[in-house]
């Protein structure tokens, strides 16, 4: 399976800045933005063994779920093209004009069938009866889980891991990573390894939970700790405090972030190691998600 052709292994660069010196703390970038355009970054990685399964069982079409502007629809309905599947996106909300996002817009193109449903049929897209009903409704296509987050998802995200202990000759004392549904947060944990994880929505204090729930099979686990107070206001909302940042990210580095889930989650670190949370000669691996079509 050549899931697009993606670009492996993804660079790992260290950035350089004064307040990193200034704290004494390494910080590096996996670029997992750079793995495929379309299919980029966390969701490349959470789909692959989904696709992979999917393939191996001899699926024609693949059922997922998401938001007007979910990466994972955008990821999986060009993936499922490629690979010469059915794509069928359960979305939540109306079907007005508002939620005629360029994100549906491009599940179309690929050849997405969308199926809009109310916020309250939504919460229930992870109850098996719910699930029975979906895919019997559709004529029993290949599940994958919202946002890819599933064993075969986490499995996925391990192998960055595996990529970032080879480039950098050991592991991290952390990662940081930006959280949506908490999958590639618990892919990182389940491999021992351990995390500051960004909670990119309001209320974000559930995803320990659900994290929890993901690693239950999961003995040995590396530690979680999620900064819940850089939501700005909530999820995919933003202010010029942040796109600042982002601009200004841009120019020093020459990376481009997005105001969903990296630009947060980068204002996040930064805050930290600047308010001294971390040690001197903690070395911090943060991973660029990528998700740069949803770019303003
Ligand atoms: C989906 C997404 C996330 C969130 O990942 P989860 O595994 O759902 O926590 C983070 N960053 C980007 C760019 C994404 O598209």
């Amino acid at each position: 399976m050549d899931l697009l052709n993606p670009s492996l292994p993804t660079p790992l660069q260290e950035l350089s800045h004064e307040i990193l010196d200034r704290a004494e703390v390494k910080l590096l970038i996996k670029r997992d933005d750079l793995i495929h355009p379309i299919v980029s970054g966390n969701k490349w990685r959470k789909l692959k063994y989904n696709l992979i399964e999917a393939e191996e069982t001899k699926q024609k079409a693949i059922l997922t779920f998401g938001g007007p502007y979910s990466n994972h629809l955008y990821a999986t309905s060009a993936a499922g093209k490629a690979m010469g599947f059915e794509t069928i996106g359960i979305v939540r909300g109306e079907d007005n004009e508002l939620n005629q996002t360029d994100t549906l817009k491009f599940c179309k193109e690929q050849g997405m069938k969308l199926h809009f449903v109310s916020r309250e049929e939504y919460r229930k897209r992870n109850t098996l009866s719910y699930l029975h009903e979906i895919v019997k409704k559709f004529n029993y296509p290949f599940l994958i889980n919202e946002g890819g987050t599933s064993s075969h998802g986490l499995k996925g995200v391990t192998e960055m891991v595996t990529e970032v202990g080879e480039q950098l000759g050991n592991q991290p004392d952390y990662y940081a990573v930006s959280a949506g549904t908490g999958g590639t947060t618990a892919g990182i944990l389940s491999a021992g390894e351990n995390v500051l994880a960004f909670s990119a929505l309001k209320g974000g204090e559930f995803l320990e939970a659900d994290i929890n729930e993901l690693l239950s099979s999961f003995e040995h686990r590396g530690k979680l700790k999620l900064f819940t107070e850089y939501h700005f206001g909530g999820y995919a909302k933003y202010n010029s405090e942040l796109l600042d940042f982002m601009n200004r990210f841009n120019s020093d580095f020459d990376i481009q972030l997005e105001q969903v889930y990296t630009g947060k989650m980068f204002f996040g670190l930064f805050d930290q190691i600047r308010k001294d949370y971390f040690p001197k000669g903690t070395t911090i691996v943060a991973v660029h998600t990528g998700g740069l079509q949803g770019l303003l």
